[in-house]
């Protein structure tokens, strides 16, 4: 439901339960998700929850928790403010968090911008590939970026950064806790429009044949290094086809779980497979495995 606020501005808020804002249809609990329509609606809810809200985008690599009491939950809808493309140089533009990778890609390969294309095919916003750092086919996003914009919720203060501050790191970015990140600005290159487009049709055909079918959340454990892939680690440990409650070990990929039959299902039993896995891994080569995925439950 819409509620419109002292400031004059709107705040949707509702209630769900969390496998229906989880790719992988996971968590039995309830959340009420507060959607503003800007920053100072933002602000004005802020000031009226006890404690900052989790945030979530398109939930491709969070997992959702079962519990008893309400959670606050915080997404970014793709209002003006918050899915903002605008040029800043020939190929510099200022992007909205709530924007989807694809989508941006597609934008930018538009204006013949190019550096996009082989992150494409990750599911979600921008938002969620720079809080993760997401990765594909060698290159992570944070390659891209110049600057970030975002909004310390915990503290009710803007906060920046800029790319002399680093930070980043595998599957990891510079974002601090509690922070969400409003928009950056990237760095690309100039292409052939037709050209930056085939890739990227391209790289969404590669992963429609590559990745296990179903609902997921990607990638379970990060790869230990770079010629060690976890992948590889868990169907020597015999993980393929484990299962807890709806949720199965891929048979085509060691390292990815599929809700199987996409029903909502237990962020219990997706810890217990998870917990399973890692200790086959630990027990068989002495590695000890580090989940990629956001847990709710862990925030
Ligand atoms: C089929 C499939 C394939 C995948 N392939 C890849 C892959 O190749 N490479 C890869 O890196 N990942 C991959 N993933 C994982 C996932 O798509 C990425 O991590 C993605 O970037 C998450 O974006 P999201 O919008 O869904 O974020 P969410 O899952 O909603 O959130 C992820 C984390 O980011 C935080 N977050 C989200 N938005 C913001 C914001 N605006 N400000 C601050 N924090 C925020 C959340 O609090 C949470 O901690 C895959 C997932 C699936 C389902």
């Amino acid at each position: 439901m819409n509620f419109r606020l002292k400031s004059g501005f709107y705040m949707h808020i509702s209630e769900t339960q969390w496998y229906n804002l989880c790719s992988l249809r996971v968590g039995l609990g309830q959340v009420r998700l507060y959607e503003p329509e800007n920053l100072v609606a933002l602000r004005e809810i802020l000031q009226e929850i006890d404690s900052p809200p989790l945030i979530v985008a398109r939930g491709s690599n969070l997992i959702g928790a079962d519990n008893l009491t309400i959670m606050p939950v915080l997404r970014l809808p793709k209002s003006s403010e918050f899915a903002v493309v605008e040029q800043l140089d020939v190929c510099t533009f200022r992007l909205g968090a709530a924007l989807g990778l694809l989508e941006a890609a597609r934008i930018l390969a538009a204006r013949g911008c190019g550096g996009l294309a082989p992150l494409a095919g990750i599911p979600g916003s921008l938002g969620g590939a720079l809080a993760m750092n997401a990765g594909a086919n060698g290159q992570e996003i944070s390659s891209l970026v110049r600057e970030m914009r975002g909004w310390d919720l915990r503290l009710d203060r803007p906060w920046h950064w800029f790319r002399e501050q680093g930070g980043w790191g595998y599957r990891q970015s510079p974002i601090a806790k509690d922070v969400l990140i409003l928009e950056a600005v990237l760095e690309l290159y100039p292409v052939q429009t037709e050209d930056e487009t085939a890739l990227i049709l391209a790289e969404l055909n590669r992963r429609s044949l590559t990745n296990p079918k179903g609902a997921s959340a990607g990638s379970v454990f990060r790869n230990p290094s770079p010629g060690n892939p976890a992948g590889r680690l868990l169907e020597q440990a015999g993980c393929k086809g484990l299962s807890h409650g709806s949720f199965q070990v891929s048979q085509k990929h060691a390292n990815w779980i599929i809700n199987v039959g996409g029903k909502p299902g237990k962020a219990e039993d997706c810890r217990l497979l998870v917990n399973d896995m890692k200790k086959r891994v630990l027990d068989q080569s002495g590695l000890r495995l580090h989940c990629e995925w956001k847990w709710a439950d862990d925030a």
